[in-house]
């Protein structure tokens, strides 16, 4: 068999423990026995981040943004245990973070549905995706313990020093009080990450606030959605055979669960993060569930949505056997060879990532699974394959879909 050409390199963004070992497996018998792989490589494991003052993050975000597509494994954000553990210079921050800041994205997460791993909710047929917004409201609020009664009041004071002044309360008593703020650059570029990716993935957009309690800040979220759907979106939405819908986040909240899902549901940045924990969760699993970093310019950056699975990665080291689930991760590198091959053209790029996600499910629907799914599966007579024989199913199943 000849091996699948490509044209420009996917930016590989690699990371630590357990991911960092599948990583690898997946590498080497899923993709480079068909691919002729180009890769931009960034090591973005904590040694690696440590030893270059973290540039090597800003470099990887910056390569995103030069070749258009990454791919990265999951990465350790570290905290106090982890400066001790890896003898760090400093606590660095978040690779995410870093790299979402760089790229001003939105995260799209989805759940990959299997038959014998039912959703919690009955009528859930197709994947939900979660898209949320990551910047302000509350998670750059400022707050205010008062401890007696007195005045609060928002003030504006612009440029040229003039002021304007709302009333919040007039407290007889002790109270708190909170400012949040968000801005309309970043608004509309998640309102144009989401109608992209839309777009991209032909599934309907839902959006919801809570307008009618919020008449200016949650109302100027609807509002620009709504104008740059007009100016930009709405005749490609027509050609696409898809819709833009708006609702009370109450509504939609009950919609969602009577739904038979297929759709992305754009979320404020405290709703989202709500809402993306309840969807995984009644999906059965964070093994299952990839996540996409999309840019107003259109860049990605595909990921599992789960962590390096450092208790794994401990009983790795102790020469144990693990059963770690690679399925989010393979769908991260199959999310971004597809896309590489729409964007340069390569059909048998974007086929062999259809049959390599097809080769995934078969091999769990079969009955070969990791652990972590045969513990939930109403699935009979499972096989639970330790890491490497689950990766070694699967790319048994995939050998036989490219021979065909
Ligand atoms: P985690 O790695 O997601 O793992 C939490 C637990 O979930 C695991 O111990 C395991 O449960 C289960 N699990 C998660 N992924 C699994 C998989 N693929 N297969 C089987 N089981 C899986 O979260 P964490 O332990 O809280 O975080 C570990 C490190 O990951 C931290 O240093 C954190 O900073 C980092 N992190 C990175 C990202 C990212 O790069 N996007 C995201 C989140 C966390 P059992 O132990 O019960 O088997
Ligand atoms: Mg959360």
């Amino acid at each position: 068999m000849e091996k699948i050409k490509m044209t420009t390199p996917l930016v590989e963004m690699d990371g630590d423990e357990m991911t960092r070992i599948l990583w690898k497996m997946i590498k080497d018998e899923l993709l480079l026995p068909f691919i002729d792989l180009k890769t931009e490589y960034y090591d973005l494991g904590l040694e690696y981040r440590d030893q270059t003052n973290d540039q090597i993050t800003v470099d990887s975000a910056m390569a995103t943004k030069k070749y258009g597509v990454a791919v990265k494994c999951a990465t350790i954000t570290p905290n106090a245990a982890r400066v001790e553990e890896y003898h760090l210079k400093e606590m660095w921050k978040s690779p995410n973070g870093t790299i979402r800041a760089l790229l001003d994205g939105t995260v799209f997460r989805t759940p990959i549905i299997v038959k014998g791993i039912e959703p919690n909710v009955k009528t859930w047929k197709k994947p939900i995706t979660i898209a949320r917004h990551a910047y302000g409201d509350v998670y750059k609020a400022t707050e205010m313990k008062i401890p007696a009664a007195g005045k609060c009041e928002l003030v504006y004071t612009n440029e040229a020093g003039e002021e304007v002044r709302e009333l919040i309360h007039n407290f007889t008593g002790a109270g708190i009080i909170q400012g949040q703020h968000n801005t309309v650059a970043s608004i509309t570029s998640f309102a144009k990450s989401c109608f992209n990716f839309a777009l991209d993935t032909k599934q309907d957009l839902w959006f919801a606030t809570k307008d009618t309690i919020s008449k200016k800040y949650d109302h100027t979220f609807k509002d620009i959605f709504q104008e740059v759907f007009d100016a930009e979106y709405a005749e490609k939405f027509k050609e696409a055979g898809i819709t833009y819908f708006y609702t009370l986040i109450d509504d939609a909240v009950a919609r969602v669960i009577r739904s038979e899902g297929g759709y992305i549901w754009a979320c404020k940045n405290y709703d989202g993060d709500v809402m993306s924990d309840m969807v995984s969760t009644a999906f059965g699993s964070l093994a299952m569930m990839t996540s996409v970093l999309v840019s107003p310019e259109g860049y990605y950056e595909y990921e599992a949505a789960h962590g390096t699975v450092q208790r794994h990665y401990y009983k790795h080291l102790k020469g144990e056997e693990t059963s770690t689930n690679s399925v989010a991760t393979i769908f991260a590198w199959t999310g971004a060879l597809r896309k590489r091959g729409e964007i340069d053209g390569i059909e048998a790029l974007i086929d062999f990532a259809d049959k390599l996600e097809d080769a995934t499910i078969e091999t769990i629907e079969s009955g070969t699974m990791t652990k972590d799914l045969a513990l939930m599966t109403s699935l009979e007579n499972v096989t639970v394959a330790n890491s490497e024989e689950f990766i070694q199913a699967i790319a048994a199943n995939l050998r036989a879909k490219l021979e065909k």
